[in-house]
């Protein structure tokens, strides 16, 4: 008929000091099974390992994430188990795990302990292959737990790229619906409206408010329902134009000044608009958001680039991939 199914995580919780929670939050969800196995980073393991520890896990397994090639020695280790594996961690220990358990067909939840990008619940994986970042697409969460306590102590620069990833959601938004006007292609409005909603989520706060419950909140569901509407798009469309191109054109070929993703994608997207788009009222508001939420100071700190470097970007963007956006209307 004319309904679409939608693949939707059978488990969402937010909550403060909910890590030692993990086994009931799953009770709760009616999930049970066989095993259990953590996969995170020793340090954070470390530091965590008292809350941790009031779960039952069959396995605790340390990994270094954000390498393609330790996929290797994870693999052995878990395929044999008939267990839910639970990735806790920073994005990138999320990525080795989602991309793992896409391999083995192994359901896993993400417990995120930063809020720095939308690998939280999203189908692509970035992991690093000979120094330089690429994309892989793997399965989604089965759920997503955030501890807000967690999360409040990831460093400001993380919580800002978070920010950006979500906020230049905008940015996509509009590339795509250029790419449906100019280049006669399909458009999905829903996934188009929550990737956009997604991003009004996080407009009206300060930087005094980063660290609020109702900011780490409001950020953690945005990347969530990022996640949803590329997930309904069937593509990362809905979050990932013009400027995710620029980005990971950093990451491919210039890889010694790449830096966060998030961090990337908001200076491109910030560039693009003030040469590109030429949208007066857009570039106001995207300065004035960056400003108060502080992006701007945290941009101007991260990013090498400068603005005039945009344009010499922009042929190596257009290599990454084959996305009709604002790029392709540049001369060169
Ligand atoms: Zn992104």
């Amino acid at each position: 008929m004319y309904y679409n199914n939608i693949q939707t995580p059978v488990l969402i919780k937010t909550g403060k000091n909910i890590l030692n929670d993990l086994d009931s939050i799953l009770a709760s969800a009616h999930l049970y099974f066989p095993h259990k196995i953590l996969v995170t980073q020793e340090n954070l393991y470390e530091t965590y390992h008292e809350k941790l520890d009031g779960n039952h896990f069959d396995n605790v397994i340390f990994c270094r994430g954000g390498e393609f090639a330790e996929a290797s020695e994870l693999i052995p280790q878990v395929q044999d188990a008939d267990a839910v594996l639970i990735a806790f961690g920073g994005g990138s220990v999320l990525d080795i795990v989602k991309y793992v358990a896409s391999r083995l067909n192994m359901a896993f939840i993400t417990v995120p302990s930063a809020l720095s990008n939308d690998a939280i619940y999203s189908s692509v994986a970035r992991l690093t292959v000979n120094r330089k970042k690429k994309s892989f697409n793997v399965q989604l969460p089965l759920g997503v737990i955030l501890d807000l306590a967690v999360l409040k102590t990831a460093p400001r620069a993380l919580l800002l790229a978070g920010a950006g990833d979500l906020i230049t959601n905008i940015s996509a938004v509009e590339d795509w619906t250029l790419a449906t006007e100019i280049n006669g292609e399909t458009s999905n409005g829903l996934a188009m409206m929550l990737s956009k909603q997604a991003a009004l989520s996080i407009w009206n706060f300060s930087a005094n408010d980063l660290y609020t419950d109702n900011f780490l909140s409001a950020l953690g569901h945005g990347l969530l329902t990022s996640g949803l509407s590329m997930n309904i798009a069937g593509s990362t469309r809905a979050c990932s134009g013009s400027e995710h191109m620029i980005s990971h054109a950093i990451d491919e070929y210039f890889p010694d000044k790449a830096t966060m993703h998030g961090l990337q994608v908001a200076w491109a997207f910030r560039e693009i608009e003030r040469q590109i788009r030429k949208n007066d009222d857009m570039l106001e508001m995207v300065e004035e958001f960056y400003d108060r939420i502080g992006l701007t100071a945290v941009i101007s700190e991260y990013i090498p680039w400068k603005s005039e470097d945009l344009m010499m970007l922009i042929p190596y963007a257009l290599k990454i991939r084959k996305r009709f956006t604002v790029l392709n209307t540049v001369k060169l």
